[in-house]
């Protein structure tokens, strides 16, 4: 193997493998960058040097886990100045390590064989602030003593006190303790006083014993083996902490939502994110939860990421007021079209209304509503449509006040960017005074037919905003996002009263307007979502369930506007918490996070990691840059579903609009 591949694998072995298990201070991931561990093993093992595992050398020894080596390090929290004494010197790996740490390394090595060759070998390399020396380490270097930090790289049944002696006040002895010779925990011992010892434990490890006075007797039935000898093993990094706190699921249909239900407690709103908008798993889970949710706990309505007069035909159909099949609807036929006509959104649509027919009675039906602000033309239709009903008089003025915007009917973007030009004027006195009169309707028609006077009012106020939202598109896409993502909390506030006291309602929508912004890398620049004005709200009263994946297929557009396609979803990036959840080796689970029964776990997570975000449209090859943004997760969501393997989801087949198209924001995140 040449050099440079070597360098290569040391650098993934810091970003891939240290970095993932915790390793977080920037001078010891450098120094692991540095020095080069091939040429401390032997020939045979030379191609594995950069697995993270212990090797064996000779004399029955081994040289640690490279994670176990970077740990230590950190524990020694070393300054360039510190002087530093290692007991177990063996390949002299370590050694070189701290070499780069601090400014003298003093290392023990009771078998002769190896302190040579260390020696040599150090001395080949030029790490010339090393110091070997042959001896039985249990009793220190007094002659070099004292020391800022003591490294011991073997098993001791207790921390030998010649050790203590040399350790100067103020510094850091890390060294693995355990009354059986193959197990031990590793102990950090800082000197505070002459005689003040302060003890912390790191977590279980495996090393080879400490041989000598003060650690365990030469004769005896020392266990140590001579083929494969047992090396240092790592304490639980969080892929393992994530397999002992997850709740497995083995069926989508199937899965016990017990638990899950307990955790929901008595939060009024329960929002379901999802990493992509086509990814079948997601939708499949997400409905299975509402349906928990609906069945065993009462809650009122589902609200979507949808365009409100699209979701409004569903409404109708699953309360039983319209009778043709979505199916054949032109409601979400416009692009994305596979994110809401889609077969797994289907059959949901069907269960909801048969569950509505069978166990509730008719004002009592579960609804299905769109918070989103994509629908200003479709909106000023229905309200038109509604007043044409019920007043033709004001339907004329509408017409006239709505007409401000008719020119841009087939491309609203534009009229955002003419107004912002000065070519045209504003149509904001002409939405919101209709608006102002859809509202003031309340007391004449709401007797005659409330529902369609909430509907046309709800409208009226979409137009309104999404009027806004165009002209306000071009400041930057902070705004307007914060315009839209208000817009749907305020849409859903509208619902939650409109329903009786201490309504209950899902929210369905991609995890970047669910999980609180304030926790993200967008929160950081200004950003809000529907997660956050939820949170600030509610509080516990709401509960934020993520969804992610680590590599599959999903149902995306390259191109705004352009033809769905099933895309291959790359391997998670190795930085993210994809990464992390992929790494635990489950295909999928559950993972509380604020009601966690591991909080080590949950503050291990807490710190900011990529997390990545396909919208419908998704470009592989420019992924980091537009799909992936740092945030803590256990921040964000309250807790995180897990789908290893993803596939795309089922399109139906659809009658195409030619009609205009909706500028939609969640395409890629750098818009
Ligand atoms: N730090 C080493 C790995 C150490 S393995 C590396 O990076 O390669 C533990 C080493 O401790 C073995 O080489 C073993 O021979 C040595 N050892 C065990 N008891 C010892 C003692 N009392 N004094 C000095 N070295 C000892």
């Amino acid at each position: 193997m040449r050099k440079t591949d070597f360098k290569q694998q040391r650098e993934q072995l810091v970003e891939r493998e240290l970095r993932l298990l915790g390793v977080r201070d920037d001078s010891v991931l450098q120094a692991m960058r540095m020095v080069p561990r091939e040429e401390f093993v032997s020939e045979e093992t030379r191609e594995f040097a950069y697995r993270n595992v212990p090797l064996p050398i000779s004399s029955g020894q081994t040289i640690s886990q490279p994670y176990i080596v970077a740990v230590m390090a950190e524990a020694l929290e070393l300054e360039p100045e510190d002087r530093v004494l290692e007991i177990g010197a063996g390949s002299g790996y370590a050694a070189a390590v701290l070499s780069r740490l601090a400014a003298e390394v003093y290392t023990v090595e009771r078998h002769e064989e190896l302190a040579k060759t260390a020696e040599q070998r150090l001395k080949n390399l030029e790490y010339r602030n090393v110091h070997v020396l042959h001896a039985d380490g249990t009793r220190g270097w007094p002659e070099q003593a004292p020391f800022d930090a003591i490294v011991v790289a073997a098993g001791s049944p207790g921390v030998p006190a010649p050790l203590l002696q040399q350790l100067r006040i103020g510094g850091r002895l890390v060294i693995p303790v355990g009354e059986q010779q193959d197990s031990q925990k590793l102990i950090r011992v800082i000197r505070r006083e002459e005689d003040d010892f302060e003890y912390e434990e790191m977590g279980a490890v495996r090393f080879v014993p400490l041989v000598g006075e003060a650690g365990w007797q030469e004769e005896g039935d020392l266990k140590r083996p001579s083929i494969s000898p047992k090396g240092p093993t790592r304490r639980p990094g969080i892929p393992e902490m994530i397999r002992d706190s997850a709740e497995l699921i083995t069926s989508i249909k199937d899965h016990d939502f017990g638990p899950l239900l307990e955790r929901i407690g008595d939060a009024r709103l329960v929002l379901i994110g999802e990493a992509t908008h086509g990814t079948s798993e997601f939708y499949r889970f997400r409905a299975e939860i509402t349906k928990a949710l609906i069945e065993q706990k009462d809650f009122q309505f589902v609200a979507v990421e949808a365009d409100w007069p699209d979701a409004y035909r569903i409404h109708d159909f699953v309360t039983h007021k319209l009778r043709d099949e979505p199916r054949y609807w032109e409601a979400f036929a416009r692009f994305p079209t596979w994110m809401w006509r889609n077969q797994e959104v289907l059959d949901f649509i069907h269960w909801l209304r048969d569950f509505n027919l069978e166990h509730r009675q008719p004002n009592q039906r579960v609804g299905f509503y769109g918070l989103d602000l994509y629908s200003l033309f479709t909106s000023i239709d229905a309200v038109l449509n509604y007043l044409d009903g019920v007043d033709p008089e004001t339907a004329k003025l509408a017409r006239n006040r709505y007409g401000c915007l008719t020119p841009w009917e087939t491309d609203p973007a534009s009229y955002g960017r003419a107004v912002l030009s000065g070519r045209y004027r504003s149509c904001e006195t002409h939405v919101t005074q209709m608006l102002r009169e859809m509202l003031e309707r309340r007391a004449e028609d709401a007797v005659v037919n409330g529902e369609e006077l909430f509907n046309a009012q709800l409208n009226a106020q979409l137009a309104a905003d999404a009027e806004h939202y165009y002209r306000i598109m071009y400041y930057g896409s902070d705004e307007s996002w914060n315009h839209r993502d208000t817009h749907m909390f305020d849409t859903l506030e509208k619902l939650l009263d409109r329903y009786r006291e201490g309504s209950k309602a899902v929210l369905w929508e991609h995890n970047s307007h669910l999980g609180n912004a304030a926790a993200t890398h967008f929160g950081k620049h200004g950003q809000l979502n529907v997660g956050q004005l939820c949170r600030e709200k509610y509080g516990t009263e709401m509960y934020a369930i993520g969804q992610g994946t680590d590599h599959g297929t999903v149902a995306a557009a390259s191109n705004w506007d352009g033809p769905m396609e099933v895309k291959d979803v790359r391997p998670s990036h190795p930085e993210s918490y994809e990464h992390l959840m992929h790494l635990s080796e489950m295909e999928a689970f559950l993972l509380p996070l604020t009601k966690s029964n591991n909080p080590q776990l949950t503050t291990a997570l807490a710190a900011r990691r990529l997390e990545r975000a396909i919208g419908v449209i998704y470009r592989p090859e420019t992924e980091r840059q537009s799909h992936y943004f740092d945030a803590s997760l256990p921040h964000q969501f309250d807790e995180w579903i897990w789908f290893d393997k993803t596939s795309a989801v089922q399109p139906l087949s659809t009658k195409e609009l030619s009609d205009h198209e909706p500028p939609h924001p969640f395409a890629v995140l750098d818009r």
